[in-house]
């Protein structure tokens, strides 16, 4: 039995104590045995770190740059040996894992300027004789704790902006696909970064609420569930920790009457379907405004049919596995639910068993018509391949809906209407909006965030915003004594004097 370790002090290191099985989606087989860490493995990890923490801190940025061009260059050659590895624990086509790598490479490739992006400003003459300049400087030890459904995309947001800027990172992966961890941590090495300063600590709740209490933990980076982000925001803030905690979506894509359909349900089959709806970012609500939602149904409802759902090391497939047994059980049951409740099942995704491969997770492409905004199934993540329709009247109607949602990841609108496009932009209260882009995933040098109950803290993840979350500002201000003598001052020193 593979047995899939902590990355402790430069080694991958077995357990002590519990482990957590790992399963192949695809067939329902238990692949390995994860080991499910503690305060003990946290606190090993933390000590190391701590003590490796002030030479990277004072290396300079180049030269942790030059670390991280490395590192940038051996995950692209390991590109398709870390999709193999997502594909076999998370269930995902092996196209959509090598984008998820892909991803998380463009946050290298940032990184990759961080003595530009670390430079600070300065002020020649705030006063008469004196100068002053801001700097950023890193927190220390930092944790990440990531979710299943991107198992190197996720922890890339985090790992080349933390260590970029100077901290130690402890990365807590998800328990249900964790190897390509131990792939991260390999490379860092083979890229030349100090031992310690990268670790991983593996498990679950435990080894959460340990990187929580742990007093020489500066700063948290969470992605996960929203109850789960919204415990830990308030557990690690709580102890005085720098938190941004990343939660989950109910994400809506509105069909205006002069939207291109081709284009619209093409880009509606990807974000609803693809990663078997498993992704943040998933459109799981289609909003159908004025008379489009009938051309729409007609449009949709035989391409979600077609789907081609199979295993994600076939190539033919457009859609894998749900994760787990448990989570199949969860989508299929919301399924239920949306009929219960009085929605129209256009296509039913339930049931589905593939030759060959019947222990796996496979749950078809479900489709909703006449979904209303008290039924579950609006108001829950599902977190699986079931779109939700909603007719609305009006453009105004459409973005009141979004506006009430309690959560605020993504959104989108496809029209032809430049106009409406602009109006919806600047009044939805959602962190990334599309325009004729059904998922509106930011670039690596700009920001990854939403709103309300999709981000608890202050920053958002990679780019500027990861800067600023992994570094603390100071300013300073200088006189030397060769300058200009003002004598004892008792009152506010005051600019320009
Ligand atoms: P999850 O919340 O179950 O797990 C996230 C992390 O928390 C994992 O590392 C897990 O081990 C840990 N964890 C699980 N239970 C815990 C507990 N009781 N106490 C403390 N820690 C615990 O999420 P998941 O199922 O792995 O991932 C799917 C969720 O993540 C979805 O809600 C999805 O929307 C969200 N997500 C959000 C973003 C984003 O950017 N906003 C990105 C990816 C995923």
């Amino acid at each position: 039995m593979n047995h899939i370790g902590h990355y402790l002090g430069g080694k991958v290191v077995p357990g002590t104590g519990k482990t957590s099985p790992v399963f192949n989606p695809a067939t329902g087989e238990i692949t390995g045995q994860v080991a499910m860490g503690g305060a003990a493995e946290v606190d090993v990890a933390v000590v190391a770190a701590n003590a490796a923490w002030p030479a990277w801190a004072s290396t300079p940025p180049l030269r942790r740059a030059r670390v991280m061009f490395k590192f940038k260059e051996l995950m692209e050659r390991n590109t398709k040996r870390m999709a193999a590895a997502i594909t076999a624990e998370h269930g995902k086509t092996l196209a959509d894992a090598e984008g998820e790598v892909q991803r998380g490479i463009e946050v290298i490739e940032f990184a990759c300027g961080i003595p530009h992006l670390l430079k600070g400003e300065y002020t020649e003459a705030v006063a008469t004789g004196i100068d002053s300049w801001s700097m950023r400087q890193p927190l220390g030890v930092v944790a990440g704790i990531t979710p299943f459904n991107f198992p190197a995309m996720v922890p890339l947001w985090m790992i080349p902006v933390a260590l970029a800027t100077g901290n130690c990172f402890i990365l807590k992966p998800s328990e249900k696909d964790p190897s390509a961890s131990l792939i991260l941590a390999e490379m860092l090495a083979e890229a030349g970064l100090p031992a310690n300063v990268f670790q991983v600590v593996q498990g679950g709740r435990e080894a959460v609420e340990a990187i929580i209490a742990h007093p020489d933990i500066a700063g948290i980076s969470f992605v996960g569930s929203t109850p789960i982000a919204e415990s830990v925001y308030r557990g690690g803030t709580h102890v005085g920790k720098r938190v941004q905690a990343l939660g989950g979506a109910k994400n809506h894509l509105v069909v205006m009457p002069d939207a291109d359909l081709d284009q619209t349900v093409d880009a509606l089959m990807g974000a609803a379907y693809g990663s078997a709806g498993e992704r943040c970012m998933a459109v799981s609500v289609a909003v159908a405004v004025g008379d489009a939602g009938d051309r729409l149904i007609a449009k949709l409802a035989p391409r979600v049919r077609a789907l081609k759902v199979g295993p994600g090391n076939d190539p033919d497939s457009e859609m894998g596995p749900l994760v787990t047994s448990e989570h199949k059980a969860k989508v299929s049951g919301y399924v239920d639910a949306g009929v219960r409740e009085g929605a129209k099942l256009v296509v039913d995704g339930r049931g589905l068993t593939l030759q060959g491969y019947e222990g796996g997770y496979f749950v078809g492409g479900s489709l909703f018509d006449d979904v209303t905004p008290d039924m579950s199934i609006y108001k829950d993540e599902i977190f699986g391949p079931v779109l939700s329709v909603v007719r609305k009247n009006s453009l105004g109607d459409a973005i009141d809906l979004i506006n009430a949602g309690k959560f605020g990841n993504g959104t989108a609108i496809f029209t032809a209407d430049g106009g409406a496009a602009r109006g919806f932009a600047a009044s939805v209260k959602i962190g990334m909006v599309g325009i004729n882009v059904p998922i509106p995933v930011p670039a690596a040098f700009h920001s990854f965030g939403g709103w309300k109950g999709s981000l608890f803290g202050d920053h958002h993840i990679h780019g500027p915003e990861g800067i600023r979350f992994y570094t603390r500002y100071k300013a300073i201000t200088q006189r030397w004594p060769n300058s200009i003598r003002a004598g004892a001052e008792f009152t506010m020193p005051q600019i320009g004097r």
